[in-house]
């Protein structure tokens, strides 16, 4: 069965490939850097690191983009209460982020622009006077730019909402009176006293951007006029995507975005994230408390995306316990395998994959997986699982790793055998085979398997670690 997801625009399940054959262009909102992202933005990264994994696994190569937000409203306010520079205060919280990632075992993306880098703010200046020139948007009195959405007929597409309710349904901020239209949306934000030094020039004076544009001109400026897939999480919807459509498809023309996916938002012990109601969580809280990256990230992505998550420590304990099985069961394999090669293909795991196919259903992935590490482990109890079939399903563990991202927390890699993986990739650059095939085996001798793949050469310890293909 082909690649198929639930598409926010349409509301329904779509078969999915790229417009370019082999290449998906994907785009995804990230963090507001004004603080320490928490668990639940950590759900919907966590998501779009299982659809770019799947897409890999699948053979599709990824060009993804996620974008920092380093000036809005929030980032200003904090960097005037900590008295800092913006870019100042912004930093250790983009460096948090970074090492966030890692320990969660999210895959970079290809390019984390921030908004303020000065290319970006070049081109959210250049899109929005394309907009004045078309006439979709307007310069308000006080040298703010707004997006008439009335102007863009399609306005409310992805929210499904009809313009009219839009209307009624918009409250005016006081400092946005002189909208022509409630629903109209800030592209260009006039400098205010609040502002501090924060500030850039522009045809329409002196201000900074507004959030949606940020990642419209972010998103088109990297990936070009037309993107495979658009995430973030379910309150990105709207208006933040509406209006990045409106903006995006005014400016260049075309269709920004085929596919559209989007979270659901996690719930902590029941209830709505909130400090107020002690529930509130970054990863720093939880790793202090004794949990592991790998722990947070199983209990973070074992639920279906578009299904309520609701997270708990029970349920921290539960991806535990679920860690520790696989550990074991890829110990038991190996001791089974004892060397062995693989005597045929093995497709014990298929259903992951194809549970996957059918817009991410992790949950049935994981439940293929553990079925299977049910029945082999039986059948090792029982002294019915060959040397060969145990080196085959260890291949295709480490196959679905690459998605799964569940491995145990390695032993760190020796310098020695960097140096040797450092040589080696040379010697291939250099299509020097032999001397690739002899570097090899001293990495293996070592302690260490290197596989090549598509990507560049894997490392894992112990022999058979890591899959052919
Ligand atoms: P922000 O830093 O608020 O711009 O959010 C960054 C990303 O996290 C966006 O994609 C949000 O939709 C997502 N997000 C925020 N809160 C939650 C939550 N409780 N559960 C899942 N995703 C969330
Ligand atoms: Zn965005």
């Amino acid at each position: 069965m082909p690649l198929r997801f639930f598409n926010t625009l349409t509301r329904a399940v779509e078969g999915f490939t790229p417009r370019e054959p082999g290449l998906v262009r994907l785009y995804t909102c990230g963090p507001t850097v004004y603080n320490f992202a928490h668990i639940g933005n950590f759900r919907a990264y966590i998501f779009e690191d299982l659809l770019q994994r799947h897409l890999e696994y699948r053979g599709l190569r990824v060009l993804r983009v996620m974008n920092l937000t380093d000036v809005d409203d929030k980032t200003i306010r904090g960097s005037r209460a900590a008295g800092l520079p913006l870019a100042e205060f912004t930093k250790p919280f983009k460096d948090a982020f970074f090492e966030d990632l890692d320990a969660l075992r999210i895959k970079r993306a290809d390019h984390f622009p921030a908004a303020t880098e000065p290319q970006h703010i070049s081109r959210m200046v250049e899109m929005i006077s394309a907009l004045v020139d078309k006439g979709h948007a307007y310069r308000a009195e006080d040298g703010s730019v707004y997006f008439r959405v009335r102007s863009f007929p399609r306005y409310g597409c992805l929210a499904h909402y009809n313009l009219d309710e839009l209307r009624d349904g918009v409250r005016v901020s006081n400092d946005e009176y002189d909208k022509e239209n409630a629903g109209d949306f800030a592209l260009w934000k006039a400098w205010s006293g609040q502002d501090g030094d924060v500030a850039w020039d522009s045809p329409w004076g002196r201000g900074r951007p507004g959030w949606h544009i940020e990642c419209s001109a972010m998103a088109t400026g990297i990936l070009g006029d037309e993107i495979d897939i658009h995430c973030g999480g379910e309150d990105n919807i709207f208006p933040h995507h509406e209006a990045e459509i409106a903006q995006s498809e005014c400016v260049t023309g075309r269709t920004f975005v085929r596919l559209w996916m989007h979270c659901r938002h996690l719930q902590v012990e029941g209830s709505k994230m909130a400090k107020s109601a002690g529930n509130f969580f970054t990863l720093r809280d939880l790793l202090e408390k004794g949990w592991t990256g790998r722990e947070v990230r199983y209990a973070l992505i074992s639920v279906k995306y578009r299904e309520p998550l609701n997270f708990t420590f029970d349920g921290l304990s539960a991806a535990r316990s679920a860690l520790q099985r696989l550990d074991e069961w890829s110990v038991r394999l190996a001791e089974t395998a004892a060397g062995a090669q693989p005597d045929s293909v093995s497709n014990e795991l298929a259903a992951f994959g194809e549970a996957l196919d059918d817009d991410l259903n992790i949950s049935a992935a994981l439940a293929a997986l553990f079925e299977t590490v049910r029945a082999t482990n039986r059948k090792m109890d029982e002294g019915a699982l060959s040397a060969p079939q145990a080196a085959g399903l260890l291949a295709e563990l480490s196959k679905i790793q690459t998605v799964l991202a569940f491995g145990p927390d390695g032993a760190a890699v020796p310098s020695t055998v960097n140096a040797l993986l450092e040589r080696r990739a040379a010697a291939r650059a250099a299509k020097d085979w032999k001397l690739s095939d002899v570097l090899r085996d001293e990495i293996l001798a070592a302690g260490w398997t290197v596989k090549d793949t598509k990507d560049g050469q894997k490392l894992a310890p112990g022999p058979h670690a890591v899959a052919t293909t």
